[in-house]
């Protein structure tokens, strides 16, 4: 089963979610594996601290420019929709940061005078985490991908992290925050979307633009209200005009907040959070058998 954690915005708590929701299931004797999409801050890491034990560079091909067969003709940059590749004058321009290495431009060139080199973007990191208590030998499977300062194409390190992936029986994504095609290229093959937000007319405005582009998608969406009990009734509104499950309610605790701070597992720490957590993996559970029959 894979779950997208997701949010309209950062600072939901949509890490602490993804990595409890992870070490839960650990903990409840699942094969359990936590993703790491966020890939321009990735920070699952320093809660579950895995011991790395692969990694992997991430490249994207863009073109480079035959000079010599190069007749200036313009039909590369025509195509490409990224403004990564111009032609001005008689001399072709090529933006690498901003090209999606999508190939375009090497079947429009008619002169054939566009090949591609790899160029790194980011890198991907795998291996265990063994911060649960009771998580038995085997651990908590971790991946998580590493854009490269000042890259602005998160999505081709966004792939090769889903590529990644190992079949297993939970399997939780930590995916970036917002609605941007980065968030689209992480959810879009999760069995279950998880939406984070809190109790406030900002967390509100974020979390109807997330659920928008789940519901596109057609993928099944739930909301965690993170910081229960303080705010207004918004988010409650909204979800029950929408007919959104709210599956899990996690209040303000000042208990919680050390322990994160920390940079703890909170479940290992704090009773209460975990039984709203392991409540959380039963009901996701139950609700992708349902869709799945
Ligand atoms: S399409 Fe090919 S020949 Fe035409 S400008 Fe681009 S690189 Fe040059
Ligand atoms: S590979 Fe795609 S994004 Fe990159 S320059 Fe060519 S057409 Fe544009």
């Amino acid at each position: 089963m894979k779950i997208a954690i997701a949010s309209g915005k950062g600072g939901t708590g949509k890490t602490t979610v993804a990595v409890n929701l992870a070490a839960i299931a650990q903990l409840n004797g699942k094969r359990s594996v936590y993703v790491d999409c966020d890939v321009e801050e990735p920070n699952g890491h320093i809660f579950l601290k895995p011991e790395i034990d692969s990694q992997q560079t991430v490249t994207n091909p863009v073109p480079v420019i035959d000079d010599e067969k190069c007749d200036s003709c313009g039909e590369c940059g025509k195509i490409c929709h990224f403004n990564a590749i111009a032609v001005i004058l008689d001399s072709v321009l090529v933006f690498p940061e901003l090209c999606h290495g999508c190939g375009g431009c090497f079947h429009a060139c008619p002169k054939g005078a566009i090949t591609e080199s790899p160029r790194e973007v980011g890198k991907i990191e795998a291996g265990r985490s063994y911060q649960v208590e009771a998580s038995g030998k085997e651990g908590i499977g971790f991946i998580h991908g590493i854009l490269n300062l000042n890259e602005a194409m998160a999505v081709p390190v966004i792939r090769a992290v889903r590529k990644m992936i190992p079949e297993s029986e939970w399997v939780v994504i930590d995916a970036p925050p917002g609605t941007s095609c980065s968030m689209v290229a992480t959810v879009r093959d999760a069995d279950y979307v998880l939406l984070v937000t809190e109790p406030t007319p900002f967390g509100l405005h974020d979390l109807e633009l997330a659920y928008r582009t789940v519901r596109d998608l057609d993928i099944t969406a739930g909301v965690v209200v993170n910081r229960a009990g303080t705010g207004d009734s918004g988010v409650g509104e909204f979800c029950a005009r929408e007919g959104i499950e709210i599956l899990a309610e996690i209040p303000e605790s000042r208990e919680i907040a050390e322990i994160y701070s920390r940079g703890s597992v909170i479940i290992n720490e704090d009773e209460g959070f975990a039984s709203i957590m392991a409540e959380l993996m039963k009901k996701v559970e139950k609700r992708i058998m349902a869709e799945q029959r």
